[in-house]
């Protein structure tokens, strides 16, 4: 996804190396190439702002100039800094205190929620844990149906009204659910919930109306990396519709240029979290800050 990225910051630092000295020109004139850069990519401007701010502060102090090698010190700060934008510290699911830990997914329909559910439920019940995943996805006609294939392929029991017993309200579904975990003692509830394919007022509300009646102990905003710049807007209308704790990015494997998504950790102030890179259940990561800038930079 970030190849494009990835090769002009790499030729832009590249063109460093083999200088003694540097200056302020020489960094003025590298951080205008990453600048470029990155609003290419489709990095969000206040997010290219800041992190051209801190490069530069950084690398005309005494940092550089006091270095062995100051080529080599600038491509350390970049990638420092990239570190920070994309969050610092790898952020790990909190677990609730008393059982079950209750996870909710938020998201655009298509962004890849159900497939996450399934990866998720696998990956954790890979470390011990007995999740049960929760259909609370009630608009799309076969989205109960696909939670329950993930279900299966993941080996993980699926909760879901059964058709003709007259829960069909998501909200109670979600309700009880949580019975259903505390009776057959699932430590973990991931609830899978509805979206559409553009913010929606009334999407937001069931999904605000779920949190509600769950209280979940994370909620994380699945977001498609491939929709571009978008992916900004989308991230904001979720933060302020519904809240989340946690982003999940995916189809990191497509092509689009990633910026927009590598920049809404900073846009929205919450972690970057898990990141999914295929339609296979076992394409799915911890997101790690300081890897991803390593994979950026190259
Ligand atoms: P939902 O509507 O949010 O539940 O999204 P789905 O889980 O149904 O995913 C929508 C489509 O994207 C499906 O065809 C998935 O197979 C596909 N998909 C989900 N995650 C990924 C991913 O990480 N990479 C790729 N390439 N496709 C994905």
């Amino acid at each position: 996804m970030f190849d494009t990225l990835s090769d002009r910051l790499t030729s832009v630092l590249t063109n460093l190396r083999g200088k003694g000295r540097l200056s302020d020109a020489d960094i003025d004139a590298t951080a205008r190439e990453i600048r470029i850069a990155l609003l290419e990519a489709d990095v969000a401007l206040p997010v290219v702002r800041s992190f051209i701010k801190g490069v530069k502060d950084r690398a005309k102090g005494a940092e550089v100039s006091q270095a062995l090698n100051p080529a080599q010190q600038v491509i350390k700060i970049v990638n420092e800094e990239l570190v920070i934008i994309l969050g610092g510290e790898t952020r790990r699911l909190e677990f609730a205190k008393t059982p079950p830990t209750v996870i909710m997914l938020a998201g655009l329909q298509g962004s890849g929620k159900t497939t996450l559910a399934g990866k998720l439920a696998k990956w954790l019940a890979g470390q011990g844990h007995t999740p049960l995943l929760v259909a609370c996805d009630l608009q799309r006609p076969n989205a109960v149906n696909q939670l329950q294939v993930v279900g299966e392929r993941a080996g993980v029991p699926v909760f879901a009204p059964e058709p003709g017993n007259g829960v069909g309200d998501p909200v109670e579904v979600s309700r009880r659910s949580i019975d259903e975990a505390r009776r057959a003692q699932h430590d973990i509830v991931i609830v899978d919930t509805a979206g559409r394919l553009g913010i929606d007022e009334e999407m937001m509300k069931q999904a605000a109306d779920i949190r509600d009646a769950i209280t979940p102990d994370e909620i994380l905003f699945v977001l498609d990396a491939m929709i571009g710049q978008d992916a900004v807007n989308t991230a904001e209308a979720f933060r302020d519709g519904v809240g989340f704790s946690g982003v999940v990015l995916t189809k990191l494997d497509g092509d689009a240029r990633g910026g927009a998504a590598l920049s809404v950790r900073e846009v929205t102030g919450q972690p970057i979290m898990f990141a999914s890179s295929g339609e296979q259940l076992a394409d799915f990561d911890v997101f790690h800050p300081d890897r991803m800038a390593n994979r950026i930079l190259g």
